[in-house]
């Protein structure tokens, strides 16, 4: 691409300095490139005027176009807090445009008796219309306006960046960064794989997506832009995967060793389910091929997927290789430590545990073991991939819950040894099919789709804080049939403070109405040191505490069998998949289980959707479709979540999976005829792979 496009945007005239950062701030804009990548997620129609009597709440608009006339002004507050309403008027209604800051400004600018045609989001207030910074237009100038097709671009923005530039400043700074760049864009696709997949030329697709001409225009541009960037993820994952099958150095489990035997034969709790043995059994197939292992291992909450990972684990081990086994939190760590623990009681195999929380000795137990090579199943969490962990031989890496680590933390693991160890994440957040196929292209996937025996449907019900009498009452009656509850609350990073307080009065409300000693109530949260979290967790495990109090740290892996209620606090504010997660820590036994969602009165539409399929299903695959639906194409949060954070503007791989066929079949013939993208006509291939790159330390192949 040519240079302009990394030219600091401060430079696209109406930028400037102070807009420049917040644009960077806000939005993460920082180049002229980054502008013109910035899309219009929503178009509305400049030509079409509402009569202000059909602007109603009920209407449910997002943005508007009045023509009115002014019948006054007025004033309200002093200094800074100074507004300033004008009172506009049409032959149908009566409106009311308010300004909080920029009074100044906008005083001079506006005269009573005059027309204007005004542009804004509406808002209601006492069922009347009332604009906030609306723009405004003379008639005149309306009219003068170039026409075009009329439909105008709206910009993802934020509220910081929409009280400084609105949508129309937005807008006209695009405009100018289309002006320095119109005449320099090159396109990186060929012209033969242009008219081969029917895409317009990228110039044409930038301008129709800022300005689109037309509605095939528009749709034009939007299939050009996904496809570029779909392809960029393709052409990606798939040259890891031919580097990663072209060095067949895979380590090879080829027996079923004594190990192995002795556990599944004499140690083996229950018989596995079917879907356990198949997944078993794909994944000694894999392991023996030469090739290394790539497997995403998905699961319900409760499917069973520890068990798998120990089978495996024992088969490395069986086959001279150490194995580790990662999970997201110490509290998790902990548990498989003492699950696998028990499980292999009797059988000869060193285990360690190594978490950053770990004492003098066992660290050092564990790292000296698993230098020496006694120790051959370590277990723990991200402290695994700190420098000074040295395996001997690791052969097996299992990612329990791996949307919980970051990207460049499980790049770090694999580099530990020159040879690629196998690698199998095992994760109970569905990622749907066509999702996981873009971001993990490169990756085997498993299903595990059966629960254990014996398992009785959670029964799920929503409450309102009015029914908390109904909920103690309800919390106590399975309390004295022996059960155990858990009451979770959310916690959201920026308003810890408060969350932290909605948890301790929580307790403490439910400390008064569980008195000890009748009663034991126990509380874990991330601020409390580890070794309190731990004795929380014990007295739960164990029985002896019949409530525990807790922030979303319990949200994964957490098993206490006995625990058939879980409360969720302010359950609008979690996230379904996190619904779904918390959901799957009761269920776990063979009692009837409960899940109470807690929420208040008032629920945004899309709250109210989300707790109504919680109620709805429990299949946690339908719960994740929903979920990316409930956010709407485009938004890819879902992604973020999972860890995972590619950088689309406008693609989406759930929404857009025909696109994601073509980009796939597209990158497979493109670099079956040049590997390296090397041909001078691929230069802009090269380009668009490398802008895209960001994925490949997300693929699980980039190894060594
Ligand atoms: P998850 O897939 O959520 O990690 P776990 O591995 O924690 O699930 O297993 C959930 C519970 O089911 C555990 O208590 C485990 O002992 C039990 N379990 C696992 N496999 C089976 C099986 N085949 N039959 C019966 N219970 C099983
Ligand atoms: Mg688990």
């Amino acid at each position: 691409m040519d240079k302009v496009f990394d030219t600091d945007v401060k430079f696209v005239p109406g930028v400037g300095e102070a807009r420049a950062q917040l644009l960077d701030r806000e939005l993460g804009i920082r180049t002229v490139g980054d502008l013109i990548r910035h899309y219009p997620h929503r178009y509305i129609d400049r030509t079409r005027i509402y009569p202000i009597a059909e602007v109603t709440e009920a209407a449910g608009l997002s943005f508007v176009q009045l023509r009115a006339r002014l019948t006054g002004v007025s004033y309200a507050g002093e200094g800074r807090k100074r507004r300033f309403t004008a009172y506009a008027q049409d032959a149908s209604g009566a409106a009311e445009l308010v300004w909080f800051h920029g009074v100044k400004w906008i005083e001079k600018r506006v005269e009573v008796g005059r027309e204007y045609v005004v542009f804004g989001r509406p808002t209601f207030y006492r069922g009347e219309l009332r604009m906030a910074h609306p723009e405004l237009e003379t008639v005149e100038q309306a009219l003068s306006r170039r026409a075009e097709s009329g439909m105008q671009g709206i910009y993802p923005s934020t509220e910081k960046l929409g009280n400084v530039l609105g949508a129309k400043g937005m807008y006209r700074i695009v405009c100018n960064a289309w002006a320095l760049v119109r005449d320099r864009i090159a396109d990186p696709l060929p012209d033969a794989l242009r008219t081969r997949y029917g895409l317009v030329p990228l110039r044409e697709a930038l301008y129709n997506i800022h300005f689109p001409q037309s509605q095939q225009a528009l749709a034009a541009a939007q299939y050009r832009l996904k496809f570029d960037e779909l392809l960029g993820v393709q052409l990606n994952i798939q040259a890891r995967r031919t580097e990663r099958l072209a060095r067949n150095d895979g380590f090879l489990f080829n027996r079923v060793g004594p190990l192995f035997n002795a556990f599944y034969n004499e140690k083996l709790p229950f018989p596995l389910t079917g879907a356990q043995k198949r997944v078993v059994r794909e994944i000694r197939r894999d392991t023996v091929t030469g090739f290394q292992m790539n497997r995403l291992l998905q699961g319900d909450v409760g499917s069973g997927k520890t068990l798998v990972a120990l089978l495996s684990m024992l088969l490395a081990v069986d086959n001279g290789y150490q194995a580790c086994m990662m999970a997201p939190t110490e509290i998790l760590a902990r548990q498989h430590f003492a699950t696998v623990c028990r499980m292999l009681s009797g059988l000869p195999v060193g285990v360690a545990i190594l978490t950053g929380a770990s004492k003098a000795r066992e660290r050092r137990e564990a790292l000296e073991g698993i230098a020496s090579g006694q120790v051959r199943i370590l277990i723990g969490t991200h402290a695994l991939i700190e420098e000074r962990v040295q395996f001997a031989d690791l052969g097996l890496v299992v990612i329990d819950e791996q949307h919980r680590f970051g990207v460049e933390q499980r790049a770090r693991l694999w580099t530990k040894n020159a040879r690629p160890p196998h690698i199998l994440v095992m994760t109970a957040t569905p990622i749907p099919r066509t999702l996981a196929m873009t971001l993990y292209g490169d990756l085997d996937v498993s299903v595990i789709d059966e629960l254990p025996p014996g398992r009785r449907p959670i029964r799920t019900v929503r409450y309102t804080d009015a029914a908390r009498l109904r909920l103690f009452g309800f919390m106590r009656e399975q309390i004295a049939r022996g059960r155990q509850v858990y009451v979770v609350y959310p916690l959201i990073k920026e308003s810890e403070a408060m969350d932290y307080k909605d948890l301790t009065d929580g307790y403490e409300a439910i400390s008064r109405d569980f008195p000890p000693p009748q009663y034991v109530t126990a509380i874990c949260h991330g601020k409390m040191k580890p070794a309190d979290k731990e004795e929380s967790m014990r007295q739960f495990k164990q029985g002896e505490a019949h409530i525990l109090v807790a922030t979303s740290v319990i949200e994964v892996g957490v098993d206490v069998p006995n625990a058939t209620v879980m409360v969720i606090e302010s359950a609008e504010r979690f996230g379904l998949s996190q619904l779904h997660q918390l959901r799957g820590r009761v269920g776990r036994g063979g009692e009837q289980s409960y899940c109470i969602l807690m929420s208040g009165e008032k629920l945004s539409r899309e709250s109210r959707a989300r707790l109504e399929a919680m109620c709805e299903t429990s299949d946690g695959f339908r719960l994740a479709e929903l979920d990316l639906k409930l956010r709407g194409a485009g938004d890819i949060n879902g992604t973020q979540q999972s860890g995972v954070a590619l950088d689309l503007k406008i693609a989406n791989p759930t929404a857009d999976v025909q696109v994601l066929t073509l980009t796939r079949e597209a990158a497979a013939a493109l670099l079956e005829a040049d590997p390296a993208l090397a041909d001078p006509a691929h230069r802009g291939l090269a380009e668009l792979r490398s802008r895209y790159a960001a994925g490949e330390a997300r693929d699980f192949s980039k190894i060594s």
